[in-house]
């Protein structure tokens, strides 16, 4: 298979429409082996971009939106991260490989929650298989209340829709941290929500535009 050219002319495409533009991330998308994260008999559309089934009724994001977020949480190298949302693995991987370069030498971390106990098996054995096991720490927890055994984070990405933003997240926040939050319908019509705390505390909230995630569970969730 030719996995490899078939990710460069993926990372081509990103660039060109405007979705990937910062060396950090576009590095990180040329060396994530997507593939590697998906059921074996979906790799072939590794590179395609469409979001793909992963089992459960839930999805591997489209690498545009998995660009999107990267580009827009303007990580820094060493910072702690929350991911809310395991579901493959593919997008802590891709995170993983900004805040913490493969020398381990910063601090960089990223800590993903995960609520079906299937996923949470299947991303770890993902992220064991392409090394990013060191870098990244997979948990079986509901995220709609975050994590605070490690909290506070520099980022909290979420990568299923809520209702509404969970304040807890917003309390799991540095001072000056971003948190990325898909927020609207049980299904299809969401927004992307990007909320900055300011080092006073205080805080700003961004409407990033219309996206698709499925619906984020657990207590602060919907009820299914
Ligand atoms: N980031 C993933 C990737 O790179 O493959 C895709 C995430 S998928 C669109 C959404 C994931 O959120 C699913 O795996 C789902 O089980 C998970 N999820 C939904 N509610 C959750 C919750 N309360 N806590 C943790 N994970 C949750």
């Amino acid at each position: 298979m030719f996995f490899k050219e078939w990710r460069e002319d993926l990372v081509k495409t990103l660039i060109s429409k405007g979705y990937l533009y910062s060396s950090k991330v576009i590095r990180s998308f040329r060396i994530v082996p997507r593939e590697k994260f998906l059921p074996i008999n979906l790799k072939k559309k590794a590179y395609i971009d469409t979001p793909l089934p992963i089992g459960f009724e839930q999805t591997i994001s489209a690498p545009h939106m998995v660009a999107i977020m990267a580009e827009v949480s303007d990580f820094k190298e060493g910072n702690k991260v929350l991911e809310i949302g395991t579901g493959s693995g593919y997008n802590a991987a891709i995170m993983a490989e900004i805040v913490c370069l493969k020398n381990y030498q910063n601090q960089g971390h990223v800590y993903t929650l995960e609520i079906i106990p299937e996923l949470y098996s299947f991303a770890k054995k993902n992220l064991e298989e392409t090394n990013y096991d060191n870098r990244v720490t997979v948990i079986l927890h509901d995220g709609s209340i975050g994590y605070a055994d490690q909290a506070p984070y520099d980022r909290i990405l979420v990568t299923a829709a809520a209702p509404k933003v969970p304040t807890v997240l917003i309390e799991q926040l540095k001072l000056g941290g971003m948190l990325l939050i898909p927020v609207g319908d049980h299904y299809f019509f969401q927004s992307l929500i990007k909320i900055k705390k300011n080092y006073d505390g205080s805080t700003v909230t961004e409407k990033l535009g219309g996206v698709a995630f499925v619906p984020l569970t657990g207590k602060n969730g919907w009820k299914s």
